[in-house]
C-alpha cells in the first residue's frame, strides 16, 4: 500500500509519499509561503525534483498542487490517485480527546474544529488539507495524527497550570505537549536498539530542532513534557522564547503599548536564538557567529544548552532517575558540540559521555554513552512520516 501523509502548517504544506511494501519514499515535496506573492512548490520524486513558483492563495490550491505533482504525466510518481491507500494529514491540535491516530470521520472534524482556539495556525490549515484531498480522493481514507496525542497518559500534577481551577474545566486551560509523533517514535526505537524491555526504561528525549521540547519517557508513556498548551513554553527555539515569567507579557505590552497578540507574535517569530543573537534562528549561523567572537550568539547558545540541562534535571526528579538520554531531531541529531556541552557534568546522575564518539556522530544512530556509564547516551534520528505510515497501515487494514 501507499501511503501520503500531509503535514499542513501555517504558511507550508509538506508531504511524502510512502510505499509501505518496503517503507521506501517514493516522492517527497514542500509547497512554501502560501498566501504569498512568491509561493513555490518543490518536488522530488523518481530520481527527479522540479519547482512551480506563483502565486498560492490558500491550502486548497496548496494540496490540489502537490496532488497534480504526484499525478502529473512526466514527473509524477503514481497514475492516478487510486493507487493511495490512505492519506494522513498531522493535526496540531487533538485537545484531550485523541490518544493515537484516528480515520477522520464527522466527529473528528468536528473536534479539529472545536481546538482551532488552540490552534489557530495550524488546525485551519490542516482541516483545510483533510477536505481539499477528500475531494479528489472521496473512497481514500483519511487519517488525522495529532501532535499532542502521546502526551494525553500525563497524569493531572504534570498537565495543569497552577491557575483557577474553572479555566481548566471551561475553557480547558492545560499542558498538552507537541512533537508527539517524534518523542513516540524514539520511544518505541530505544527498546528495539538497546533489546530491552520498554517497561524498564526511563528515558529524556531531548528533540532539539527549530522547534525542541523534552519528554520524560517512563515504561513506554509520556510522564511529563515542556511544551504546554501551544508550542511556546519550555526551551529556548529557533524563534521563540520558551519558558519565562508570564509578566514580562504584561510589562512589555504596558510600556511599549502594543497588544497581547502582538506580543505573542514577538515571542513566538522574533525571539529564542533570533532574538537573543540577532544573527538568526539557525543553529548553524548562531554557532558561526559565536565562534566569530559574537557574544550575544554565545548567550544564545548557554541559554539552550542550560535549558536542555534543567530539564534532564528535572525529568530524573520526575522518574527518580534516569535509564537513556537521547537526542533527536536537526540539532539534536547533527550538532555534537551542543550536546557535549548539555551532557559535561551529569556523571553524579550517571551519564558519563564518550566525547570522541560523540564528535564524529552526526545523523546515526548511535550510543555515544561511555563503556563506564550508568545511564545510556543515545542519538536516534527521528522518523515521524515512517511512524505514522506504520500506525495508519495498521489502522486502514483493521478497519
Ligand atoms: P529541524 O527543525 O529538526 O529540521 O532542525 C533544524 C535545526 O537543526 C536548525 O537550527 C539547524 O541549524 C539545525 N542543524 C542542522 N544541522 C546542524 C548541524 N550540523 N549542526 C548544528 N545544527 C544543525
Amino acid at each position: 500500500m501507499k501511503i501520503l501523509i500531509v503535514n499542513a502548517g501555517s504558511s507550508s504544506l509538506k508531504y511524502q509519499l510512502i510505499d509501505m511494501a518496503d517503507e521506501s519514499t517514493i516522492a517527497k515535496g514542500l509547497v512554501e509561503k502560501i498566501g504569498l506573492e512568491n509561493g513555490k512548490l518543490k518536488h522530488k520524486g523518481n530520481g527527479k525534483e522540479f519547482v512551480v513558483e506563483k502565486k498560492i492563495d490558500n491550502h486548497v490550491i496548496a494540496t490540489q498542487m502537490m496532488l497534480e505533482a504526484l499525478t502529473d504525466a512526466e514527473h509524477g510518481v503514481v497514475k492516478s490517485m487510486d493507487e493511495i491507500g490512505a492519506v494522513d494529514h498531522r493535526v496540531l491540535h487533538g485537545g484531550a480527546k485523541f490518544t493515537e491516530s484516528v480515520i477522520v470521520n464527522p466527529e473528528v472534524e468536528a473536534a479539529i474544529e472545536e481546538n482551532i482556539p488552540l490552534g489557530p495556525l495550524h488546525n485551519p490549515a490542516n482541516l483545510a488539507g483533510i477536505r481539499a484531498c477528500r475531494e479528489v480522493m472521496p473512497n481514500t481514507p483519511m487519517v488525522a495524527v495529532f501532535d499532542t496525542a502521546f502526551h494525553m497518559t500525563m497524569p493531572p500534577k504534570a498537565y495543569r497550570y497552577g491557575v483557577p481551577k474553572d479555566y481548566y474545566t471551561r475553557l480547558k486551560v492545560r499542558r498538552y505537549g507537541f512533537h508527539g509523533t517524534s518523542h513516540r517514535y524514539v520511544a518505541a526505537r530505544i527498546p528495539e536498539y538497546l533489546g530491552k524491555k520498554p517497561e524498564k526504561l526511563r528515558i529524556i528525549n531531548c528533540h532539539l530542532g527549530n522547534g525542541s521540547s523534552v519528554c520524560a519517557i517512563n515504561a513506554g508513556k509520556c510522564v511529563d513534557t515542556s511544551m504546554g498548551i501551544t508550542p511556546l513554553e519550555g526551551l529556548l527555539m529557533g524563534t521563540r522564547c520558551g519558558s519565562m515569567d508570564p509578566a514580562v507579557v504584561q510589562y512589555i505590552c504596558n510600556q511599549d503599548h502594543i497588544d497581547v497578540n502582538q506580543m505573542l507574535e514577538i515571542c513566538n517569530k522574533k525571539s529564542g536564538l533570533l532574538g537573543i543573537s540577532g544573527v538568526s534562528s539557525d543553529m548553524r549561523e548562531v554557532w558561526a557567529a559565536a565562534k566569530a567572537g559574537n557574544e550575544d550568539a554565545q548567550t544564545a547558545i548557554d541559554m539552550l544548552a542550560e535549558g536542555v540541562r534543567k530539564y534532564i534535571g528535572a525529568y530524573a526528579a520526575v522518574m527518580n532517575g534516569v535509564d537513556v538520554i537521547s537526542f533527536t531531531a536537526g540539532i539534536g541529531e547533527n550538532d555534537a558540540e551542543l550536546r557535549a556541552r548539555i551532557l559535561t557534568g551529569f556523571e553524579y546522575l550517571g551519564a558519563k559521555m564518550d566525547y570522541e564518539k560523540n564528535a564524529v556522530t552526526r545523523g546515526i544512530e548511535a550510543d555515544v554513552s561511555a563503556a563506564d556509564s550508568k545511564v545510556k547516551i543515545l542519538v536516534i534520528p527521528t522518523n515521524e512520516e515512517l511512524a505514522i505510515a506504520r500506525d495508519t497501515l495498521q489502522l486502514v487494514t483493521n478497519a
